[in-house]
């Protein structure tokens, strides 16, 4: 597959847009339209829909990003474990303030009834304390444990009551739960992910790097099993740590080193802790992922208005902004492309917001570029600080990264150089995960390239698509030299282009 000339925005947006399939964007037409507008990323919510459904939906981004040569990449978000109620007579209850409810498994009861709440693991019951919060309804609705004294069975008081649904989630904050973190149904979800080829996995309600190695550990055994001539040559997905649990954060640094990038799931993060904690917290995760050379994608609620209406809220345009401003590598758009009415005004609308924040912090010449107080450098950070210094100061054109793993292009995409990067790879599916990066444009190219091809390839290309002209320079960056030499090598070349 080649991206070349056709598919490739000549002027690029810097920040990626992840946008969330479903119902509203399944008609070919449509998801023709919302790829065409610069959407990056597309992803699967496995909380919803089934295999077959999810495999109709791959099926066709997969035809048209073929026909597009657009590199989107495949983003599947697995479930987690998610707790949820039960069903209840009549499809809801009401429960009001100050009432004693009974938390009881669903296996024990037919329909729940505003007395007795059934849920979905009744594993968990016998881990809740008096005292413990339980939030239901994305927090709608809050219970507090008075008593668990008879198993099974586990006595609340209503502290805000509401209407509560059948199957609505159930958050349980700062609880010890001694749940896996890959469920059996995440499990089936992810063999099938695996086989159809899936660019990136979003791991959900992760608690501890030991999650992360989890599913890392069984993404390897499935490729032993299925593949065991070339399990070690297969390009496995990138792993996206979907931060939304108070926990996770006194492992931060260790999730953040074991995954490919993370997610700041604002969506369960603002049920588990408070939410006037989220704004900061947000912007302490980007630095520590940056801190590690690693994306990170801002989800949930972004356009949420958009859902119904055709513009958007003033909060809202702010929200998307200040990600931008505070330098998020992607945003995601959920419920809006999803389900929403709007899916492709969604889009454009988060693209416009972004392209005048980004013309802004190219007038202040300033893109986030990271400062450190370290003095020495693992040899691929010192290039991009190298290539991100010499780009501005030769006011070199465009970046061309030759790279295996896109491994070389991810460090220089969080060095924040302010001209595009180039990033060719010969793997289909590591140039599709290099579209999620901040400022990177991903470009198929021939394994095996050598050097001098690699030069005309560059050279080619920045002209046709416009981003230098005859006599100006652009850089060149590359890591497989190691092939040639045998050691570790990062070389820069400028190139004059003829
Ligand atoms: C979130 O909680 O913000 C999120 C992205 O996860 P999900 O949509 O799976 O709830």
């Amino acid at each position: 597959m080649k991206y070349r000339k056709r598919g490739v925005q000549h002027n690029p947006r810097r920040t990626k847009i992840v946008a969330t399939l479903g119902p509203a964007t399944e008609d070919p037409e449509i998801l023709r339209a919302l790829l065409l507008s610069g959407v990056n990323v597309v992803r699967f919510n496995f909380s919803h829909g089934t295999h077959k459904s999810h495999s109709l939906l791959l099926r066709k981004v997969k035809k048209l990003r073929d026909e597009l040569h657009l590199p989107v990449a495949l983003l599947a978000d697995l479930s987690g474990p998610k707790f949820r109620v039960g069903a209840f007579e009549n499809g809801s209850i009401i429960l009001e303030d100050g009432k004693s409810v009974l938390l009881v498994g669903e296996d024990t009861v037919e329909k729940g009834t505003s007395e007795i709440i059934p849920v979905q693991h009744p594993e968990i019951l016998s881990n809740l304390r008096p005292g413990h919060i339980l939030l239901l309804d994305d927090g709608r609705v809050k219970l507090e444990v008075t008593e668990n004294s008879a198993p099974g069975r586990v006595c609340a008081r209503v502290i805000h009551g509401g209407i509560l649904a059948n199957h609505k989630g159930l958050n349980i904050p700062h609880a010890d739960l001694p749940i896996p973190s890959l469920t059996s149904k995440d499990k089936d979800d992810l063999a099938f992910c695996l086989r159809e080829g899936i660019d990136y996995i979003a791991l959900s309600f992760v608690r501890s790097a030991n999650d992360v190695k989890e599913l890392r550990k069984f993404i390897q055994s499935f490729y032993e099993n299925h593949f065991p001539e070339n399990a070690q040559d297969i390009q496995k997905p990138g792993i996206i740590a979907k931060i939304e649990k108070p926990e996770a954060f006194s492992d931060i640094e260790n999730i953040v080193e074991y995954s490919d990038g993370i997610m700041v799931a604002r969506g369960d993060l603002g049920v588990e802790m408070e939410l006037e904690k989220v704004p900061i917290l947000q912007n302490t995760l980007i630095q520590k992922a940056h801190q590690c050379n690693k994306p990170v994608i801002i989800a949930t609620q972004m356009l949420e208005s958009m859902i119904h209406e055709p513009v958007p809220t003033r909060a809202e345009v702010n929200d998307v902004a200040h990600a931008v401003l505070h330098h998020a590598d992607a945003l995601m758009l959920s419920a809006e492309t999803a389900v929403g009415k709007y899916p492709l005004e969604a889009v454009t609308m988060m693209d416009r917001i972004i392209r005048e924040i980004e013309s802004y912090q190219e007038k202040e010449g300033f893109f986030g570029r990271l400062e450190s107080d370290v003095s020495i450098y693992p040899m691929p950070n010192a290039i991009s600080r190298a290539c991100t210094l010499l780009s501005q100061d030769l006011a070199i054109k465009c970046i061309h990264v030759l790279t295996r793993t896109g491994r070389t292009a991810r460090i220089l995409s969080t060095s924040r150089p302010e001209a595009p990067i180039l990033a060719h790879a010969s793997h289909h599916s590591v140039v599709c995960q290099m579209n999620l990066l901040w400022g990177v444009q991903p470009f198929h190219i021939q394994e095996d390239i050598t050097l001098h091809e690699f030069v005309d390839v560059t050279n080619v290309t920045a002209k046709e698509m416009g981003y230098a002209r005859k006599g100006e320079y652009v850089l060149l960056v590359s890591s497989p030299l190691k092939k040639i030499t045998g050691r570790a090598t990062g070389s820069i070349i400028v190139l004059e282009i003829t």
